[in-house]
């Protein structure tokens, strides 16, 4: 799916829950919904703001909080917790990636897995409906493994000219 054929469809997405409800369809949560979707990767709500802000849209944080409430509701943003951060995710058609998460200086990198995608395609649940999924895998980043092998033949280095 292209990005303007997605950005349609959650446009549509939106637009149909708005009648439903009889809710105003305020030209701020468009535009709120269209920076999420051309922001890549994920994003803490301050980056929305200033990303609003360079498009001269200027919505409170609490505006910001509640619409991406809203659209979580919706199944078109994400909400991951990650290591002390909490941030956001464009959500339609983008879930069949999975993010690798660094215990050590928290970066977060994606990795596509087709395999696990499809694995969890063809999982039974249990009297449950599955809307998408989101998966971490733990564990130390490549950097910070140089920084922790070096840090560690330095140590070994300083015992062994201690013992001389
Ligand atoms: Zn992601
Ligand atoms: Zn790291």
């Amino acid at each position: 799916m292209t990005k303007d054929i997605v950005k349609k469809k959650v446009r549509d997405i939106l637009d149909e829950y708005l009648e439903a409800n009889n809710h105003r369809k305020t030209a701020e949560r468009y535009a709120i919904l269209d920076a999420v979707y051309d922001m890549r990767g994920h994003f803490s709500l301050d980056e929305l703001g200033l990303e609003l802000e360079t498009r001269n849209f200027r919505v409170s944080r609490a505006t910001l909080y509640n619409t991406m409430r809203l659209f979580i509701e919706l199944r078109l943003v994400i909400r991951h917790r990650f290591i002390g951060q909490t941030k956001y995710e464009a959500c339609y058609d983008n879930e069949d990636h999975i993010h690798q998460i660094c215990t050590v200086c928290g970066t977060v990198t994606e990795i596509e897995s087709p395999e696990i995608a499809d694995a969890i395609r063809n999982t039974k649940l249990h009297r449950f409906r599955k809307d998408g999924f989101s998966l971490y895998i733990y564990g130390i980043c490549s950097r910070c493994q140089t920084v922790l092998s070096r840090q560690k033949s330095k140590s070994s280095n300083q015992k062994q000219g201690k013992n001389r």
